[in-house]
């Protein structure tokens, strides 16, 4: 059967379903460059506002996954574990985390994306890092995590190249807050890497790509189905994501705050989440010793150690992660003060998002480059107490026109009331079943 991508568009748009050779067709096209940005933009809106029954869920992310090389490191004597999110604001965890687990015995063949919609991506992060490269070969990719356990790099020509396209589309389309295209932008590259366990962190609330609970709980079901489907040993945690995480957003900041955390001083939020989750990928890796067996590895200063070694095996500089203050900075320091006294009720994780990525440290257009020195810190958090004109967030910035246009919607942010907020739990649910 021959298709047009004109019609397929509209079948989708009429809510209709898309024919299992249709899609093989449309990503293959796609990924070759024969249908244009603009098809695929208007099918990735379509599906946003019509979605992907199950079958059509499958067959997309099958043919995403199959767009490159399937990976197979059966020759690697270790459980092969990896995490992926979903996307919040100041989510570095991937960053202390794999290495942390890694220099424990897990290997974490990582791929990873670059940022997306107002959250930022680990690969941007991880560029901060002179000369650091995330872009490498399956050869390199291999080598790097047998040499060292981990390997950390973003989707090429070879590697699910239908995701690298659809995923820098999407994000300058408006097309990210989709169940099924998040799931199989996600599962087809965590399918990609040859794993036996995955752990993912679905983020909920105001700054994760979904942000209710019942629509993070479909997604975190969905794609632990896709993962047990396809014989992977997968746990979904969903956890909070209505106030930044840690201290810092931003791609240098974020390096920062990740490498205080492998030293054993990160903020209280971050570091508890990254032991959380190494205590689940130790227990998919069927390596004992949980909490204490991180916490000692990052005492003995092994996990630093690790990013160090890897940093250095993707030809970055690690001399920046042995005096972070060497990483880049924007030159402008703005201040965003409390204009009351009293407690901090909202510290709102989408306009925090929104305004660092306005500011630089994201992309408007898929061809911008990100701005590795722009970063908000964050100096008040929900619950914090302040009296009025105490600073709410540091901001560095390079360009004096977009502050002049950002820092009253990142003030806006902030709310302060006479009485301490309630908050939640960080990890809110695990699911780690199918449900039918
Ligand atoms: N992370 C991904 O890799 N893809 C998405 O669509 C969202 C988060």
């Amino acid at each position: 059967m021959t298709y047009t991508a004109v019609e397929l568009i509209e079948t989708k748009r009429d809510g209709e379903k898309l024919p299992p050779d249709a899609i093989e067709w449309l990503i293959a096209s796609y990924t070759d460059g024969v249908l244009p940005d603009y098809q695929m933009a208007a099918m990735a809106m379509a599906i946003v506002f019509k979605g992907l029954d199950g079958d059509e869920l499958a067959t997309w992310t099958a043919a995403m996954l199959n767009s490159g090389e399937v990976l197979d490191f059966s020759d690697i004597p270790l459980a092969k574990i990896d995490k992926h999110s979903t996307g919040g604001v100041g989510d570095k965890i991937s960053i202390p985390l794999v290495p942390l687990v890694a220099a424990c015995g897990v290997a974490v063949p990582m791929i990873s994306g670059r940022g997306l919609g107002h959250t930022g991506g680990t690969l941007d992060k991880l560029e901060s890092i002179p000369g650091f490269t995330t872009r490498i070969d399956t050869g390199r990719f291999h080598e790097i995590l047998a040499r060292h356990n981990l390997v950390l790099a973003g989707q090429s020509d070879t590697m699910i190249p239908a995701d690298r396209k659809l995923y820098a589309l999407r994000d300058a389309t408006g097309t990210v807050p989709s169940v099924p295209l998040i799931a199989s932008s996600i599962m087809s590259k965590k399918l990609a890497e040859g794993l036996d366990g995955l752990l993912l962190d679905v983020k909920t609330g105001s700054g994760a790509t979904m942000r209710r609970l019942e629509d993070s709980r479909r997604l975190a079901e969905t794609m632990v189905g896709i993962g047990i489907d396809n014989g992977v040993e997968t746990v979904a945690l969903i956890t909070s994501m209505e106030q930044p995480l840690g201290n810092e957003v931003g791609n240098s900041n974020e390096i920062r705050e990740s490498v205080a955390v492998l030293r054993g001083e990160g903020p209280a939020d971050v570091t508890e989440v990254t032991l959380s989750f190494g205590e689940v990928m130790l227990e998919l890796a069927g390596i004992d010793g949980g909490r204490d067996r991180l916490e000692e590895t990052i005492a003995s200063g092994a996990a630093l150690q690790k990013l160090i070694d890897v940093t250095r095996a993707h030809g970055g500089d690690p001399i920046v992660l042995e005096d972070t203050s060497l990483l880049e900075t924007a030159p402008y320091e703005g201040v965003i003060t409390a204009e009351s006294g009293g407690y901090v009720t909202r510290c709102d994780a989408f306009t925090i998002g929104v305004g660092a990525r306005r500011l630089g440290a994201g992309r408007e257009r898929q061809e911008d480059d990100v701005d590795h020195g722009v970063g908000v810190s964050l100096r008040a958090k929900l619950g914090d107490q302040v009296t009025e004109g105490d600073p709410l967030a540091i901001v560095h910035y390079r360009d004096e026109a977009r502050w002049a246009g950002e820092r009253d919607r990142l003030a806006s942010a902030w709310s302060i009331g006479s009485e301490p907020p309630v908050t939640t739990d960080l990890i809110l649910e695990r699911v780690d079943h199918t449900v039918t």
